[in-house]
Parts: structure tokens; C-alpha cells; sequence
């Protein structure tokens, strides 16, 4: 099962790829560091030289977070509430700090998967094709 057979960096898979977003590092050798902040993506690969400025992740990745976190959070509140009936003290004391978890921390991998799919499968933004020649 070869679904990246015909690209230039056919070596490449899409697992291979994808591990590659989730370590936060560079698309195409999987060596360089991607960010050079907390979500500030470096200019260039400082392994390959890959220059970063293909990379337009738009707001996907926090949509992502949102829907994963959203599920996370209001599900276990949910059965909390149902179950134990708390003081609405103990939700804020719960689900704050299971909200800044579900949505920081794994915002950086999924960004940087994001990032490694759009590279791997060369996602560009629709252009007009000439065919007057
Ligand atoms: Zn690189």
C-alpha cells in the first residue's frame, strides 16, 4: 500500500510523514526544528534549508483542538455532574485546567502535523490553469 507512489519524495510515506508533524520537525528531512517559538514556525529548515514559507495551516489546528477538547472536557463534565451533583466551585476547580491541558499542550503536534500532511501531499491553494497554449 503505496498512496505517495508518483511524488517526487516517493520515500516518503504518509505515516512517515505524519510522525515527522507530530515530533515537530521539519517536513521534508524530519531532522530540523519547526518552531522557533511556542506556535512561531522558524524561517527555514536549519538541517535542509526548506524555506517555511509554503506553510499556511490557516485555523485548522485549533479547530481540531477545539472538537477534541470540546468532546473531552463537556463529556466528563457531564458525567460528573450527573454522578456526584458537585458545587459549581468544583467544576471551575476541575475543568479549567483540563481545559488549558486538552487545548496547549497538543496544540503545537497537531499545528506541525498539519503542516508535514499539507507538505507531504503538496496542498496548495487552487490556481487558474492557461489553456490557451
Ligand atoms: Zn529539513
Amino acid at each position: 500500500m503505496n498512496d505517495s507512489a508518483g511524488t517526487p519524495q516517493s520515500e516518503t510515506t504518509v505515516l512517515q510523514s505524519a510522525m515527522r508533524g507530530l515530533a515537530c520537525k521539519c517536513p521534508r528531512c524530519g531532522q530540523g526544528k519547526l518552531y522557533a517559538g511556542f506556535l512561531t514556525l522558524a524561517p527555514a529548515c536549519d538541517r535542509c534549508g526548506l524555506d517555511y514559507a509554503f506553510i499556511d495551516t490557516g485555523d485548522g489546528p485549533a479547530i481540531f483542538i477545539i472538537m477534541l477538547a470540546g468532546a473531552i472536557v463537556v463529556g466528563c463534565a457531564l458525567v460528573v455532574e450527573v454522578k456526584y451533583q458537585p458545587p459549581f466551585w468544583l467544576h471551575a476547580a476541575l475543568w479549567l485546567p483540563l481545559i488549558l491541558a486538552t487545548t496547549l499542550l497538543p496544540l503545537r503536534a497537531m499545528k506541525s502535523l498539519l503542516i508535514a500532511l499539507q507538505f507531504h501531499h503538496k496542498a496548495a491553494p487552487g490556481r487558474l490553469v492557461d489553456r490557451a497554449k
